[in-house]
């Protein structure tokens, strides 16, 4: 059995028996592991308050090689998760992105930059509640390094460069925008010109648009945008993110 140092963030949490933990951490050096903590529901010794969600800690893992679970020896507290919990807001965001790391990233693969957004995102949440907009621009952030980006800016179908006025139609199935001559022949919604525009450029400014009605058609529309390809490409609509909505955007 080999002994492992690495830092991670907590993405989930359940009890196990009783008085072990099953956790999933997100591990700098080797992304997303399953682990079990013994003695990590019981014991106020153990591991104290370490391995809840959202906390970043520093952690020692033993590996058996060939089994799946890894089993936590020790853990402490790099930045604790206190803050996030004095509002609802707070912990539906707070859950959204951690799910959306959960659910998009495959056992131990590595993801440094993820890594560093995640740690960036939580931070800003402990400090104070996002808009929408600024979720929308870490979400955006975690898919673009993911490499699954929706395409903007050219036919998912046919490949043609398209101008911004044309940038209407968006498929979910194909994961991106439609031309005009390749709409007819496949499932499509069509937006307000502009709307696609305004995610890009909210991609690179992460910025909010300062018109409040122009905000608030704009931000309907692109959370369809948004919503529909989550739930096409990830077969499953999240949980955290039902709750988000429930809380936060309407
Ligand atoms: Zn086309």
């Amino acid at each position: 059995m080999a002994l492992h140092k690495d830092e991670a963030i907590v993405l989930f949490k359940r009890a196990y028996g009783e008085s072990d933990k099953i956790i999933r951490l997100f591990t700098l050096k080797s992304g997303k592991i399953a682990a079990i903590a013994k003695g990590g529901n019981k014991s106020q010794k153990r591991f104290m308050n370490t391995l809840e969600p959202f906390n970043h800690i520093n952690v020692e893992y033993f590996e058996k090689p060939g089994k799946g679970m890894v089993r936590v020896e020790n853990a402490d507290i790099v930045e604790t998760n206190c803050g996030i919990e004095t509002s609802l807001k707070k912990a539906c965001t707070a859950g959204f992105f951690t799910e959306l790391v959960d659910r998009l990233t495959k056992e131990r693969e590595r993801h440094d930059e993820l890594f560093q957004i995640l740690k960036e995102v939580l931070q800003q949440v402990k400090r104070a509640e996002l808009t929408y907009m600024e979720i929308l621009y870490h979400h955006l952030k975690v898919l673009e390094t993911l490499g699954f980006m929706p395409n903007f800016t050219a036919c998912v179908y046919c490949g043609n460069k398209m101008d911004e006025e044309e940038r209407i139609y968006f498929s979910n199935e194909r994961g991106g925008i439609l031309c005009a001559s390749c709409s007819p022949s496949l499932p499509h919604k069509t937006y307000q010109a502009g709307v696609i525009e305004k995610v890009l450029s909210f991609r690179k400014q992460g910025r909010e648009i300062e018109d409040p009605k122009t905000y608030r058609l704009f931000e309907r529309e692109v959370q369809d945008i948004m919503e529909g390809f989550m739930s096409y490409h990830l077969d499953v609509e999240f949980r955290s993110y039902r709750l988000l909505k429930n809380f936060v955007l309407t």
